[in-house]
């Protein structure tokens, strides 16, 4: 028996609007409005709804620890992933070690791996974030590689592959487009990326 197993019958799932057993996002409290679809200078985002309400008391509980939260967040995401076309792998938007540390877990990539479930689609941990300069201390062929806080270093994906991107929350996108220019500095291409919610700027 694995310790997630050993929490999970200790603290069985339950929402977190209302609290009933069952799921970490209930269908009563799922917001009803209709997903976004925008675009961030040339990549093409559907998030799930705004950053609001019971999508972001989902959100922060997930960033909290809560795994039952992730599987509810993750299932829905799940459509998109199954829909997209011509890609290869998802990709998360990683968070820093210290937080991943803190959490057990990153929260981003837990998400890819329930919403790429039924899409038979791998889920690859491609970009890392640094806590600072990702240029510092590195060789010309990483620092290439490297945008803004993400740095690029997957063996298992190729030049000329088509991945998802996968985050919890955007905001301005500057993490996604980063994280965009950094694979497609090793020739991986991003035609689009899909979020829980979107954030006010
Ligand atoms: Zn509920």
């Amino acid at each position: 028996m694995r310790w997630s197993d050993v929490v999970d019958f200790l603290f069985p799932a339950a929402c977190v609007e209302c609290d009933a057993v069952g799921e970490g996002l209930c269908a009563r409290c799922f917001p009803a409005a209709a997903p976004l679809q925008f675009d961030l200078g040339g990549l093409h985002c559907s998030a799930l709804g705004p950053y609001c309400g019971p999508l972001r008391h989902a959100v922060l509980a997930l960033k909290s620890g809560r795994r039952d939260v992730a599987e509810a967040l993750g299932i829905r995401l799940s459509p998109y992933v199954v829909r997209a076309r011509d890609v290869a792998a998802v990709v998360p938007v990683p968070t820093t070690v210290r937080r991943r540390r803190q959490r057990g877990f990153d929260q981003a990539e837990l998400l890819a791996r329930i919403a790429a479930r039924d899409s038979g689609l791998p889920v690859v941990a491609a970009l890392a974030q640094t806590a600072g300069d990702a240029q510092r201390g590195r060789s010309r062929k990483e620092r290439l590689a490297a945008v803004g806080r993400f740095a690029y270093g997957a063996a298992s994906l190729a030049s000329g592959m088509r991945v998802l991107l996968l985050d919890d929350v955007v905001t301005t996108g500057s993490s996604l487009r980063d994280c965009q220019a950094a694979l497609g500095a090793a020739g991986i291409r991003v035609p689009a990326a899909i979020v829980v919610a979107r954030a006010d700027r």
